[in-house]
């Protein structure tokens, strides 16, 4: 924000399903995300060259598998999705618990000559890894798309809506609201390998 050197900063963030074109003014970007700003004199103020605009993609059709011959890919780079959820490094870290254990102890940290020789049984069971993650990060994303398009809505009516239904929800079922948080919250890390 212009102003005096010492003024506090001020930052506002939102994210919205918009073409990558989206214009990056301030207020036609403000325009495209759904909620009230406090202060939309502020937005108007906001010279174009202050404007941060990244693009955040994601994985719309799911990967076939996690792994291929003896590399697995964890993290956004197998399941990127919508941040909608807050649930992209959270996956990553589940991804690395679960290859951890897939590893388990005395699995050689050195990568093989020819990391996509076919595996010769010494190695980790990366099918398993992909078992164990791809239909879960699945799960996760499609939620998250579900939610990225619930927060994106542009219509009022639509917006009034969902508010006044998240509203409601919130006072007279709050349980059944946390409980839409139990597929997320009730993961269980595997045993490790070896572990009896
Ligand atoms: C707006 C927003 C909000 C989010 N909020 C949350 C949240 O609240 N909770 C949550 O769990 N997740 C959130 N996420 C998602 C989270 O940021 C990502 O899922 C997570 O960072 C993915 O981690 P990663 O290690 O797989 O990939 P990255 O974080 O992308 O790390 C990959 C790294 O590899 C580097 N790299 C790429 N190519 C090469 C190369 N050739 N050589 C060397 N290095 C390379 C990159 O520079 C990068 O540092 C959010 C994402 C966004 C966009």
């Amino acid at each position: 924000m212009p102003g005096h050197p010492c003024s506090t900063s001020r930052h506002c963030a939102g994210t919205a399903l918009a073409p990558c074109t989206a214009p990056s003014s301030a207020p036609a970007m403000a325009a495209t995300v759904s909620v009230s700003w406090p202060d939309p004199g502020l937005i108007g103020a906001i010279s174009p060259d202050r404007v941060l605009h990244d693009d955040v993609y994601w994985i719309a059709e799911p990967l076939p598998a996690y792994h291929r011959r003896r590399v697995a890919i964890p993290g956004d780079a197998a399941h990127a999705m919508t941040p909608h959820l807050g649930q992209g490094a959270c996956q990553a870290i589940e991804d690395a618990v679960v290859l951890a254990s897939v590893a388990g102890p005395g699995t050689p940290a050195t990568a093989p000559a020819d990391a996509t020789a076919p595996a010769n049984g010494a190695g980790p069971d990366l099918a398993a890894y992909t078992a164990a993650r791809l239909p879960r990060t699945r799960m996760v994303a499609n939620g998250s798309y579900r939610a990225t398009r619930l927060s994106g809505m542009t219509s009022p009516a639509a917006i009034a809506l969902r508010n006044t239904g998240i509203r409601l929800a919130g006072r007279l079922a709050p349980s059944l609201m946390l409980r839409q948080m139990d597929p997320l919250a009730s993961w269980t890390p595997p045993a490790p390998a070896g572990a009896s």
